[in-house]
């Protein structure tokens, strides 16, 4: 979905598209990866309020556009979309790529819910390494 096709679905359902709601989308948009809330203020080149950004984050994954991701860096990272996919993510540049898994981890769920009798209803899971570039 693009940030403009998000826009007026927010518009149709009666939402208000401030500035800064838009530049975070298209800020989003254009990046190839995700970014923190501190990543994402310094993009938006604009001297936007730290909890202005947050709380739009806040109703944008609310409203199932954005993905909140944690990759236990001690901040949260942030990506357009809610399509369910991975990320590999290098340890020395911290670059980070998305990834589809085949089949996901469909028969690993099913498995848990059996043994542990427990409902799974979904699952974050991420890789760390090198990237080709670091293994130099
Ligand atoms: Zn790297
Ligand atoms: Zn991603
Ligand atoms: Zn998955």
């Amino acid at each position: 979905m693009t940030s403009q096709e998000i826009l007026t679905i927010l518009k149709n359902k009666g939402f208000r598209v401030t500035k800064t709601r838009q530049l975070i989308l298209t800020v989003l948009e254009q990046l190839s990866a995700p970014v923190s809330e501190h990543e994402l203020r310094l993009k938006m080149g604009t001297t936007v309020n730290k909890t202005t950004v947050y709380r739009e984050l806040e109703f944008l994954k609310q409203q199932r556009f954005i993905t909140e991701l944690d990759f236990g860096e001690g901040k949260k990272r942030y990506e357009l979309g809610s399509r369910h996919h991975h990320h590999v993510i290098c340890t020395n540049c911290n670059t980070v790529e998305h990834v589809d898994i085949p089949n996901d981890l469909k028969s690993i769920e099913q498995n848990l819910s059996r043994k542990n009798k427990f409902k799974i209803s979904g699952h974050a899971l991420e890789f760390f390494g090198l990237c080709q570039n670091c293994q130099k």
